[in-house]
């Protein structure tokens, strides 16, 4: 019955609450890129670690302001201990970017603002006390906390905590992922296709759509639509995967084997069929620590269940707070009209704060996906859906 179906927001919350975190890994910083903390972390050193130039120029002592020339006493490159260095009255040291000012100085001048003679200076323009100089510690102290758990390892947050002497991090690792391709009707598209036969394209979207895992972890199986050799594969190939993914073999047909072994496989089944248009053949459930999500072959279900479901619990697994997809409200362009009382998911183009709803909705074809760029979300509650009326839209 259609009505005993759960709802895409059900499912949605079946997932959110069944999904658990990937233990965390000790991981080196270099693989850590896009992955998420799994502990807060604290800063090693100061940074700057010592007080640093911020330009090329000159370090002198403010008290000689007024002195006609300064001598020069050498010079300190970026890299130099200069804690040596003991500038006297009327003596000035050259100085680069990023170079230690050594501590008897308490001013850097612009080397565009003083005049070289030989081995003196004359200083054209004096700036404030103090100036060009970078404190030590005046970004971050040592011991302050840098990174929270939960953050995500972007490219700066990276970068910053590496600045920060960290070369070792507890991380939520990425997911190990299966997918398996099941039909016996399907070629690959480098084959004559024969009579009867159709290119196999689950493939390319699933696996494009999913973002932030290694391609060492993400791979691929075909099946035939064969009970033995399958259950056999289920059995023995997919265990070390975080989450598997059936794609076809899910619905009603003779062939459709997917419910039939991971019934028999004891797979502790969440929920199965979603009240929704397309992807209502829809199956969740659990092994031991795997997730396995079984989608309907049409392809525009397969992939619209991908963005909706399978993209959200492989984030979660992967430690992100913000793991849903994300929608924005846009108002519609045209009247929408509803049959049958499922929510749908309508592939649609974003015009300004509009969007027009695309023509080709069968599950069974792309073209409109191929052209999409967000879903709209129609909840089903009422048979119409004005022009004008805001609706929520998945972001593709
Ligand atoms: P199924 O869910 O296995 O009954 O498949 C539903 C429809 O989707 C059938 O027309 C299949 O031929 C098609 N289909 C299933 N899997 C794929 C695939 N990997 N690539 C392209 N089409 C597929
Ligand atoms: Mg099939």
């Amino acid at each position: 019955m259609e009505a005993d179906l759960i709802t895409v927001e059900g499912a949605l919350s079946k997932i959110e609450q069944n999904v658990s975190l990937l233990a965390p890994k000790l991981m080196s910083i270099k693989d850590a890129g896009g992955l998420v903390l799994a502990e807060d972390l604290r800063s090693k050193i100061n940074m700057p670690p010592f007080r640093q130039s911020a330009m090329d120029g000159y370090a002198v002592r403010y008290e000689d302001k007024g002195v006609e020339h300064l001598e020069l006493i050498g010079e300190v490159a970026a890299g130099v201990d200069a804690s040596s260095i003991q500038l006297k009255q009327g003596q000035a040291v050259r100085i680069f970017t990023g170079a230690m000012v050594p501590d008897s100085a308490d001013t850097v001048i612009r080397q565009e603002d003083i005049v070289h003679l030989d081995s003196r200076i004359q200083v054209d323009i004096w700036p404030k006390c103090g100036a060009n100089i970078r404190p030590e510690a005046e970004q971050t102290s040592k011991g302050e906390i840098i990174a929270k758990s939960g953050d995500v390892l972007n490219p700066a947050r990276l970068s910053y905590v590496a600045g920060m002497g960290v070369s070792n991090l507890w991380c939520y690792p990425k997911a190990k992922i299966a997918v398996v391709i099941t039909g016996s009707e399907l070629q690959r598209n480098t084959e004559e296709l024969r009579p009867g036969c159709i290119y196999e394209s689950n493939s390319y979207a699933i696996t494009g759509s999913i973002k932030n895992v290694d391609n060492q972890y993400l791979k691929l199986f075909y099946l035939n639509d064969e009970l033995r050799l399958s259950v056999e594969v289920f059995k023995t190939q997919l265990n070390e995967y975080d989450c598997v993914i059936f794609s076809g073999g899910i619905s009603v047909g003779d062939y459709d084997f997917v419910a039939q072994i991971l019934d028999d496989e004891s797979v502790e089944k969440v929920f199965y069929k979603v009240k929704q248009k397309p992807g209502k053949p829809l199956f969740f459930g659990k092994r031991d620590q795997q997730y396995i999500f079984a989608l309907p072959g049409n392809p525009a279900a397969a992939l619209t269940c991908m963005y909706v479901y399978v993209n959200p619990a492989i984030r979660k697994m992967m430690g992100w707070s913000d793991f849903h997809t994300e929608t924005i409200n846009l108002s519609l362009k045209e009247t929408i009209e509803l049959k049958g009382g499922r929510s749908q998911f309508l592939k649609a183009r974003q015009d300004g704060a509009s969007v027009d709803v695309l023509e080709y909705q069968s599950s069974a074809m792309l073209k409109s996906f191929a052209e999409a760029d967000c879903l709209v979300y129609l909840n089903g509650e009422k048979p119409c859906y004005q022009k004008g009326e805001i609706v929520k839209c998945y972001k593709l």
